[in-house]
């Protein structure tokens, strides 16, 4: 049988097609980012840059923990919204651009300790473990300490460490700490976390009862100096702070 050229050219062509397609069947959908990631990018362009983050490794960081994973299952699709969560114990996740405000004001370098008073579900301790060697931190409530530990260690954070506790008394055996991050509200500033900042440390907390301020302090020559933010609304810290 003869075959003309034109035919053995229009053969070989569609079996080059043929074989492409087969090689890489999902070439579309290869290139669309699943749902949560096309969220948490618009969560950090249209919320945290768009109110001026600007610090690369926090916007870096936010852009990589899937929060979706750190809220209860019926709260998935609400994840990358603009606002908190309910998470277990009547206890919040904070709003995205409340992370990245507080994560990027105690500007961290990746040598630096962390320690986080209000551990919740461990995703703000998840997002400062992408920025530094050493995260400690500590929830109140044991259920809460509990589950926020062994979410982090199934999604891969294995350098948090997680004490269930009153922060309130920080972590003596792990302090100085190069910064401190209070995610639950104090009427004032628990002294045993102003001792345990190092020299040149920053520690950021949203100050007062009814109303709260989110505040900032820089430990220079032993002193702190003092910087407030904005209004922000916490859950109340509990424990020993109530005491005194
Ligand atoms: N950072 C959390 C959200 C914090 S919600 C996250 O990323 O999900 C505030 C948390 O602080 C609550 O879980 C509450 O139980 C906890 N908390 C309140 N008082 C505390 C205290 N004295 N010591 C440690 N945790 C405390």
């Amino acid at each position: 049988m003869k075959i003309s050229k034109y035919k053995l050219v229009v053969v070989l062509f569609t079996a080059a097609v043929v074989l492409v397609a087969l090689a890489c069947p999902n070439q579309k959908n290869k290139n669309e980012l699943p749902w949560d990631a096309l969220a948490r990018k618009d969560m950090v362009y249209s919320q945290i840059v768009a109110r001026g983050v600007t610090d690369e490794r926090v916007i870096n960081a936010m852009l990589k923990v899937e929060r979706h994973k750190f809220v209860p299952k019926d709260y998935e699709k609400l994840a990358y919204g603009d606002y908190p969560l309910p998470i277990a114990e009547e206890q919040t996740i904070s709003q995205p651009y409340i992370v990245a405000l507080m994560t990027e004001k105690i500007e961290l370098k990746s040598t630096d300790k962390v320690l986080e008073v209000g551990t919740g579900s461990g995703y703000q301790a998840a997002v400062l473990s992408l920025l530094v060697d050493g995260v400690y931190t500590i929830e109140i409530i044991e259920s809460l300490a509990r589950s926020a530990a062994t979410r982090l260690e199934e999604l891969g954070f294995l350098t948090v460490e997680v004490r269930y506790g009153d922060g309130f008394l920080g972590w003596p055996e792990a302090a100085p700490f190069d910064a401190i991050i209070i995610t639950c509200a104090p009427s004032k500033l628990p002294q045993p976390l102003v001792e345990q900042l190092a020299e040149g440390g920053r520690l950021i907390v949203p100050l007062g009862e009814d109303f709260q301020i989110l505040t900032l302090y820089k430990k220079v020559d032993g002193i702190l100096e003092k910087e407030e933010i904005t209004p922000v609304l916490f859950v109340p810290m509990k424990g020993l702070i109530e005491e005194k």
